[in-house]
């Protein structure tokens, strides 16, 4: 049986509920359609639920451009919504001459980006707001901060609702093709149904290229083969050691292992990265305890390594290898040619901090084509 649909959001995850919603309060009729039992079960729960103040992207990639913007909306959003957020700042900490040199060209890399509240700090400022802290010298981040993920998760859904949009779960889409409408859809499950949308938005994640090559009609060379990397954490026993989370400089493909807190007040270390086959093995290696007690012993030369215990793991869905620095890519009608798709790929980190941004912008691709 085929049924039409206005407009579905493939995945449930923080980005596609952020899609949903922006496309319900435009007026379109929407329905989000997720494999899984709840929303959120995958990336958008397994992550460092920091919001990024938009530091060190690329300056005019996607992310850049996406980063402040969407970091202002996430705030503006959760004070209004009531989510749970603490813009608790950040330090970035530089140990020894080459690391302190980088502080500088960092800060003017944040500039481009619009990011201006940026200070180097000396190492006994950076002690005197958080004792405890080694570092030469710092970057202090004012707006970066930290989300209950899952709160705005049900504040996105609860919006997406109200403005008469739906959610069906165990609704896993399994193929598909491009039609004179749009796109229709395979919907398999306990209870499979075809549906032909005038417009699909492709959200799903880690499988988002998978689930776009299975649409025929949609052009190959459009959709890029995204790599897996995954990020373990450890937590922290006993009272979180500093208030500001604090990350040393950051690598191409990743921020480094670094300290954040929830807002229960459990700090944290991780993520660490390891390109992996593309599988979703959550486990965390017990053995990585010294490691990550090491990384994070140059900055927080205190910390009690017994005090470390497995925590999650997350997986990064990246455009990009090892050592190679990615973006979003948000392939809208512009650059496959049909008017009722857009996919997002390699939504990685801040993928989180930017998914008002990345539904204004994907929305806004498809209102230049409708
Ligand atoms: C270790 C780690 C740390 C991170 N830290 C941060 C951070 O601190 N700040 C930040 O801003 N960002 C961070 N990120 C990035 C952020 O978590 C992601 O960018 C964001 O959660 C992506 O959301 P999403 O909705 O695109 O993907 P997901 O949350 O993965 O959602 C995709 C959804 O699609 C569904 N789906 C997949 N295939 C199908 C199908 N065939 N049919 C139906 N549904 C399907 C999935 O089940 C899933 O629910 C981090 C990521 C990782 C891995």
């Amino acid at each position: 049986m085929t049924e039409r649909a206005d407009a579905i959001v493939i995945g449930a995850g923080v980005v596609g509920l952020a899609v949903a919603r922006a496309l319900a309060q435009a007026g379109r009729e929407v329905v989000i359609v997720e494999k899984n039992k709840a929303v959120g079960e995958e990336t958008s729960s397994r992550n460092s639920e920091v919001i990024h103040a938009g530091i060190q992207y690329r300056p005019g990639g996607m992310r850049a451009r996406l980063a402040v913007k969407g970091r202002d909306a996430l705030y503006a959003f959760c004070a209004e919504r009531k989510v749970g957020h603490l813009r608790c700042g950040k330090l970035l900490v530089a140990i020894g001459e080459d690391e302190v040199a980088a502080l500088k060209p960092l800060k003017q890399k944040a500039e481009q980006n619009g990011v201006d509240d940026l200070r180097i700090i000396s190492g006994a400022e950076a002690r005197a707001l958080e004792p405890g802290v080694n570092c030469d010298a710092a970057i202090l981040s004012p707006s970066s901060g930290i989300v209950d993920t899952h709160g705005l998760m049900l504040a996105l859904l609860g919006d997406v609702e109200d403005a008469g949009g739906s959610l069906a779960l165990n609704a896993p889409v399994a193929g598909g093709r491009v039609t004179d409408r749009g796109v229709a859809l395979d919907i398999a499950g306990a209870d499979p149904i075809a549906l032909d949308a005038k417009t699909v938005v492709n959200c799903a994640g880690l499988w988002s290229d998978r689930v776009a090559r299975s649409i025929k009609g949609l052009p190959p060379q459009t959709i890029p083969t995204l790599r897996f990397a995954k990020g373990q954490y450890f937590a922290y026993a006993g009272k979180a050691p500093f208030q500001r989370l604090i990350y040393p400089l950051p690598g191409a493909d990743s921020q480094g292992v670094h300290y954040t807190r929830d807002l229960g007040g459990q700090a944290k270390l991780g993520p660490d990265i390891s390109f992996i086959d593309n599988n979703t093995d959550y486990s965390v290696d017990e053995k990585r305890r010294e490691a990550f007690a090491a990384a994070a012993r140059r900055f927080w030369p205190d910390i009690d390594a017994q005090k470390l215990a497995p925590g999650y793991a997350g997986i990064r869905p990246k455009i990009k290898g090892p050592g190679e620095e990615g973006d979003f890519v948000i392939s809208g009608p512009e650059s496959h040619g049909l008017a009722g798709y857009v996919g997002l790929y390699g939504i990685e980190s801040p993928g989180l901090t930017t998914c008002l941004a990345i539904a204004d912008y994907a929305t806004g691709l498809l209102q230049q084509h409708s």
